[in-house]
This record gives C-alpha cells, sequence and structure tokens, in this order.
C-alpha cells in the first residue's frame, strides 16, 4: 500500500488508526452482523454511537453543559443560512469578512436581515485580521460572526471579540479540534466536519441553550423550515429524520483517537504548532517562496506560498504531486499553493515536503 501525503484544504486526511478501526468493524458492528452503513438510525447500536459520539464531543472539547450539540446535514454552507434563520432575532447581525467563507456567510445573512459587514480586511486580500477591539459593533445586533480560521487565505483570529451582550458565533470549519477552544466564550460554534474531523456530509453546531427557542424577526419561527431549526432538531437530538449515521459514526472514532492516541487537544495543539514551524520557518528561510500572511495572524492549519511565478507554482505542484505529496495546489482565489496541515498531516509529512520543496528550490532558483 502507498499512501501519499495528502495536503487538501477538505476533504482532508483521517488518522491512519481511525480508518484502520472502521475497517475492522465495517463488515460486523460489535456482533450487529451488519455495517454502520446499513443499519437503523433507531436500532441500539446506533443510539450507543450517536450519544457515545456526542459525549466524547464533551469531553475532548470540554462543552459546558449549558450548550448542546447537533448533527446536521448541508455542511458549514447550510450553517451560514440557520445562523441568521434562528439568531437574528432583532433582524440585525455584525459580520467580520476576512475570506471568502465569512464573506459567503454574511451574503446568505443578508436574506434575511441586515447584515452589517464591520469590519473587512479585504484591502490586502485578506492577509491579515481586523483589530477586533477596534471595531464600533452595534449595541443592538443580535450575534457577531466569524470565521475562525480562513481555509482559503491561510490566517487565524489571534483573539477574537468579546462584546458584552453579543453572542459571538463562529465558523471553525477548518481549525476545530486542532487545539483547545473556550467554549463559553461563544454563543454558536459550527462546523463541517470534512476538514479536521470526519468524511464529508455533515456539520455539527455548539449551541447555548439561550438561544434557541427563537428565529430570525423577519419570520416566525414556526416557519423556519423544519430542517432549518436548529430547536426542533435538537430537541429530537438531531434525530427528527435520519441522520447522518456514518459521519456521526466517523466523528465517533475520531474523538477516541484525540482523545486516547493524542492525549486531548493541549497535546493535539503541542503537535499541530510544531508541524507548522516548522513549514513556516522554511518559508523565512529563503527567498524562492512567499508567504504574504501577516505573522500574527499565520494560520496553524493552512499554509499558504507562492513560488516566483504562475509558471513555477504549476511546475512545482506538478513534481510534488509525482513524489507523493497531493493537492497542493492553492485556491483559484489565491493562486499559488496551500498546504493544508491538518490534525492527520503526520510530522513526518510536514518534514518531508520541506526537504521537497528545498530540493526543488534548488534546481529552480
Ligand atoms: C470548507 C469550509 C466551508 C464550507 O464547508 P461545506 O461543508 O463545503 O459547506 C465553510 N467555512 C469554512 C471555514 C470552510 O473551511
Amino acid at each position: 500500500m502507498n499512501r501519499v501525503y495528502n495536503f487538501s484544504a477538505g476533504p482532508s486526511m483521517l488518522p491512519v488508526p481511525v480508518l484502520e478501526r472502521a475497517q475492522a468493524e465495517l463488515l460486523d458492528y460489535h456482533g450487529s452482523g451488519q455495517s454502520v452503513m446499513e443499519m437503523s438510525h433507531r436500532s441500539k447500536w446506533f443510539d450507543d454511537i450517536i450519544k457515545n459520539t456526542e459525549a466524547s464531543i464533551r469531553r475532548v472539547l470540554k462543552v459546558p453543559d449549558n450548550y448542546k450539540i447537533g448533527f446536521f446535514q448541508g455542511g458549514a454552507t447550510q450553517q451560514f443560512a440557520m445562523v441568521p434563520l434562528n439568531f437574528m432575532t432583532t433582524g440585525k447581525a455584525d459580520y467580520l469578512v476576512t475570506g471568502n467563507f465569512s464573506k459567503k456567510a454574511a451574503e446568505e445573512a443578508a436574506k434575511f436581515g441586515e447584515a452589517r459587514v464591520v469590519a473587512s480586511s479585504k484591502d490586502r486580500n485578506f492577509t491579515y485580521i481586523p483589530d477586533v477591539k477596534a471595531i464600533d459593533y452595534d449595541a443592538d445586533a443580535s450575534y457577531v460572526h466569524i470565521c475562525q480560521n480562513n481555509t482559503i487565505f491561510g490566517t487565524r483570529f489571534a483573539e477574537v471579540p468579546e462584546v458584552e451582550g453579543l453572542p459571538l458565533v463562529a465558523d471553525m470549519s477548518s481549525m476545530i479540534f486542532s487545539e483547545p477552544v473556550d467554549v463559553s466564550k461563544y454563543g454558536c460554534i459550527y462546523f463541517g466536519v470534512q476538514k479536521n474531523v470526519a468524511p464529508a456530509g455533515m456539520a455539527i453546531a455548539i449551541i447555548r441553550d439561550d438561544m434557541l427557542g427563537k428565529s430570525a424577526k423577519s419570520i416566525p419561527a414556526a416557519n423556519i423550515p423544519t430542517m432549518m431549526n436548529y430547536t426542533t432538531l435538537l430537541n429530537k437530538d438531531s434525530m427528527y429524520n435520519t441522520p447522518p449515521c456514518w459521519c456521526i459514526y466517523m466523528t465517533g472514532l475520531v474523538m477516541d483517537y484525540l482523545e486516547h492516541d493524542i492525549g486531548g487537544l493541549d497535546e493535539m495543539k503541542k503537535i499541530n504548532e510544531a508541524k507548522a514551524k516548522v513549514l513556516y520557518d522554511y518559508l523565512d528561510s529563503q527567498d524562492f517562496y512567499t508567504n504574504p500572511v501577516e505573522h500574527k495572524y499565520r494560520s496553524m492549519m493552512n499554509v499558504t506560498f507562492t513560488s516566483p511565478n504562475p509558471d513555477m507554482d504549476k511546475k512545482f505542484c506538478a513534481a510534488a504531486t509525482e513524489a507523493g505529496f497531493v493537492n497542493l495546489k492553492g485556491h483559484r482565489l489565491v493562486g499559488g499553493m496551500r498546504a493544508s496541515i491538518y490534525n492527520a498531516m503526520p510530522p513526518e509529512g510536514v518534514d518531508k515536503l520541506v526537504a521537497f520543496m528545498e530540493q526543488f528550490r534548488k534546481e529552480n532558483a
């Protein structure tokens, strides 16, 4: 078997021990005589799976008791609409636009009320994060929305907005479980699972109790489409209809891995910091490749860089693929390259990538 180092921004690598366990349990899950893909979502096996998955998310992320955890289809993009539909109670919300996904989230919210863009880093092509303390937030906003790690531009918030009376809502799709998070700072955290958690097909939202039971000012709660109503879905423990069973099962396996193989998010953070440091230190040590991000805001998960010109970028990506480092092509909005080094990317994958980059530099500089 010849596994590649997959630097894709998502779907992305999963830990090998998780894949092996899924394989071992595939044909006969715990004596049920069937796989998790085939079993009833109302079966006792699946009931255990969903309960244990939720309980392990609570332990790993230290989620306080006054937060609910839900499993939803439609990815993070559907959350862009569910957030305003359910939370925009005053008809207004404040959005920080720090990249493509937060821009999309704000555009979606504008369909349900006034989504005010209170800060943007577009002026320097999203290579930094605006000072969250210098923003003039609207005291009448229903919430403040951020995208905590900007997958495409390779930036992350070094500190998050903390505004008295305004719940913070964060898209954490590309950094969740990469390091500890103080959940109590947030009214809602949501993420698509295909970056750092599980296969594609699901989003998870972690929502403080007092955020629930409401709706956007522009729509009565009873008129929110059922499958977009957090309160309805959470009251049914994410089982209003058939949930994404396989994704929930795989999330549980990844949580077990984080808890028992890695030893929790403090340990995961150390590993991730070390990986990112190897790559950024290398980028800073030479002048063939360039990373445009202001250092303080560099993402620990998505590292962008360019070579001297677009033709060289192309040559780099082709040579990298040939050498077993795949999906390094940057997003079309940024060009160049992007190495996504999520939890499941082993440290030696980054070490070997850096060795490859240096070899390529020597041959092409
Ligand atoms: C990938 C990503 C999304 C989009 O996720 P989907 O599940 O494809 O809808 C949204 N936000 C961020 C930060 C992402 O990285």
